[in-house]
């Protein structure tokens, strides 16, 4: 068999998922990461694309939670060419891997989502699958349809737990499921997160038990923290085995409570929770009937409920550093190397390391733009960063 050639990449500066290093490279055979080293260590007959000065090469985004992008919302249009659309649109703000996220609705359009799912080919940079709801809290609805909340039914179990090579994460209650409900998800390979939930920090630590790993954008449609109930949230910072998605545009969430969150021991993952805005020309898009529109990196209906983001995930790491005040290689982890670990693709994604995908950003760090993305060695201009 023919080897594909090798090609390299060199940058001013590289971060490796968990180090800074300067003046290094990156040595790309096919899809996959083949050497990581000093630039000045890379074999001289290798054609390497040096990036502009000051850029930085880091690893490729993961957006576990994706509602849509380039005017399309999943949950209008359950295809692959959808999917494909969405995909598209978040690469150019850096976004290599992400789950299209499918918000609470019927049993049909569960099905459809997840069979579009896995007709997308796996390369793709579409990982799987993110159910948000139906298995919700009725009194933490957020913009999810009241109406379609229900509890699991025998037919539920089957379609998140069948066989399959991909992802499945379900954001769900754990007040509104059987006792050993995550148990049985997690056994089948499902990963589970907490969301719209009125979870009691008793509840919360049961289903921590069971398996669950995830809080989904932690603070935001749950039970808050309280001096004599402390809820989810403080069940979930104190666990260092497990992730929470924040949306860090400013509104979701006070950055000032977020750095509190940072200061936990559960791991942060940088979710954008994004709209069709997102890589699109339409600011306004319908939502169960609802009107919602994009009012700067955040998007609302019309009676002000907060209706996901019109964030792209380089502006949540640009946030991540001038609201939060945290290192830029801190922000990229929390948007790469912390999701790669929760969805327990450590292994693969989130590092430029020997073996792994080639999924990387070059990034200019001053305006902070993507430059260009690689998916499985495959580069992608980001051809403007610019916002129609
Ligand atoms: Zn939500």
């Amino acid at each position: 068999m023919s080897r594909s050639p090798s090609h390299a990449v060199a940058a001013d500066t590289l971060f490796d998922g968990r180090v800074v290093r300067q003046h290094w490279a990156v040595l790309v055979e096919g899809s996959r990461i083949q050497w990581v080293g000093p630039r000045g260590e890379l074999p001289p007959d290798v054609p390497v694309d040096e990036l502009p000065s000051g850029c930085w090469l880091a690893p490729g985004f993961i957006d576990v939670q994706v509602n849509g992008g380039g005017d399309v919302l999943f949950n209008d249009d359950p295809s692959p060419s959808a999917i494909n659309r969405i995909a598209t649109a978040h690469r150019r703000f850096g976004t290599t891997a992400l789950l299209p996220t499918l918000i609470t609705d019927t049993p049909e359009k569960m099905r459809m989502a997840w069979n579009a799912i896995e007709s997308v080919p796996p390369n793709s940079g579409v990982l799987g699958i993110h159910f948000e709801g139906p298995f919700l809290s009725p009194e933490k609805p957020g913009v999810h349809d009241r109406a379609m909340i229900r509890t699991p039914a025998v037919e539920d179990y089957d379609l998140l737990a069948s066989p399959s090579d991909r992802l499945r994460l379900v954001t769900l209650a754990p007040e509104q499921v059987r006792a050993g409900f995550i148990t049985d998800l997690t056994k089948a390979g499902v990963r589970v997160a907490l969301g719209h939930s009125m979870a009691t920090y008793a509840q919360t630590r049961a289903a921590l038990a069971e398996g669950l790993t995830g809080f989904t954008h932690l603070f935001n449609a749950m039970r808050p923290l309280a001096s004599r109930e402390p809820g989810p949230i403080a069940a979930a910072l104190e666990s260092p085995d497990v992730w929470f998605g924040m949306i860090v545009d400013g509104v979701h969430v006070d950055p000032a409570i977020l750095r509190l969150a940072l200061r936990g021991s559960a791991h942060p993952m940088l979710v954008t929770d994004a709209m069709p805005p997102v890589g699109g020309h339409r600011t306004a898009f319908s939502l169960f009937g609802c009107e919602a529109f994009a009012r700067g990196q955040t998007c609302m209906r019309e009676d002000g409920a907060l209706a996901g983001s019109a964030l792209a995930m380089i502006e949540a790491v640009d946030n991540c550093v001038r609201l939060l005040g945290v290192p830029l290689s801190s922000a990229l982890s929390y948007a790469s190397y912390e999701p790669a670990n929760f969805l327990g693709l450590g292994h693969r994604l989130g590092r430029l390391a020997v073996g792994y995908q080639a999924d990387m950003i070059a990034l200019a760090p001053d305006p902070m733009q993507v430059q260009a993305t690689w998916v499985a060695g495959h580069r992608h201009e980001a051809a403007s960063n610019a916002k129609p």
